[in-house]
């Protein structure tokens, strides 16, 4: 790995930026975003940032099932992020479809969509469990560059 590109793969690690996305939850899960990114929780003592478009952030945070109506606007939304780029499933829906899987107008959970790489259950999905979920990512995401930059070295 290039020594610019185990920068950006630093700097990214240690401050991605997220931008949260609901594609058909019931807004509890939501709820429980926001309050991860407030004060009493402090998402963003990890670096963690939202952002308000695709093009500007590395995870994007999805609540909800993907109802048939918002499944376009979702892979729309994927496409528009750079790589390398992650998806956080967020509360049962999100993972599975929850309450809402079998409903007439509900694809699934997320990865029918598209690539989910955390998965982080619950109805809703605390603020805690966001947390632990996203840093969990993040520290995979580290081991995997630390591994892969050593492979690369050893060559
Ligand atoms: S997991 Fe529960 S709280 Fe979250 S969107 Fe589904 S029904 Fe609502």
């Amino acid at each position: 790995m290039m020594i610019m590109e185990r920068i950006v793969n630093w700097a990214r690690l240690k401050s991605p930026w997220i931008l949260h996305f609901n594609s058909g939850a019931c807004n509890a899960c939501d709820i429980e975003i926001v309050a991860a990114l407030t004060p009493r929780y402090d998402l963003e003592r990890f670096g963690i940032l939202l952002k308000g478009t695709p093009r500007h952030a590395d995870i994007l945070l999805c609540s909800g099932p993907v109802t048939l109506q918002i499944e376009d606007r979702l892979i729309r939304i994927y496409e528009q992020m750079a790589e390398p780029k992650f998806v956080v499933a967020v509360g049962t829906c999100a993972c599975s479809g929850g309450v809402f899987q079998g409903c007439y107008n509900v694809l699934s959970g997320i990865d029918k969509a598209i690539p989910v790489s955390a998965y982080i259950p619950g109805c809703p999905a605390s603020p805690k469990a966001i947390i632990d979920g996203v840093v969990k990512l993040l520290a995979s995401l580290e081991e995997k560059g630390e591994k892969e930059a050593r492979v690369v070295e050893n060559e």
